[in-house]
């Protein structure tokens, strides 16, 4: 299991360091624009505990964390009005997962239908 790193950048933003587009927050979870949007709708969702990815929130996360972080990625979706259209959640872990920045999170995808859930190459 990774140790995790203070100095990432979602570290960063949680710490109000660098700043970020706020579409949500409560006591568990924080959820803002992608930097880098891949869909008309690109948000992420991440817990405000400090977990490398879902390896050890899944094993060490509370369960008010993690029903804080599921409860906000629903509340995200509502807000955004992307639960009746549909979206996509996603979450790379890890070298082959291809996840970059390692503090747990998941991306919220929507506003277009979404084409196949993996690329196909
Ligand atoms: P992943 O590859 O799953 O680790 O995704 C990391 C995501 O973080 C990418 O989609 C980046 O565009 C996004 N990202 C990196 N830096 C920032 C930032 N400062 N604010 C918002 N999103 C960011």
């Amino acid at each position: 299991m990774a140790t995790y790193d203070d100095t990432n950048i979602f570290a960063k933003i949680l710490r109000g360091e660098i700043p970020c587009k706020k579409v949500y927050e409560d006591d568990w979870s924080l959820a803002f624009h992608d930097i880098n949007p891949q869909a008309p709708q690109h948000i992420l969702v991440i817990p405000k505990g400090k977990y490398v990815s879902i390896d050890d929130f899944s094993a060490k996360a509370s369960a008010d964390e993690i029903a804080g972080l599921i409860r906000a990625v629903g509340n995200v979706a509502r807000q955004l009005g992307l639960d009746a259209p549909g979206y996509r959640i996603l979450a790379n872990i890890g070298l082959d997962g291809g996840q970059e920045v390692p503090h747990l999170h998941f991306h919220l995808f929507g506003g277009k239908k979404l084409g196949p859930m993996l690329r196909r190459d």
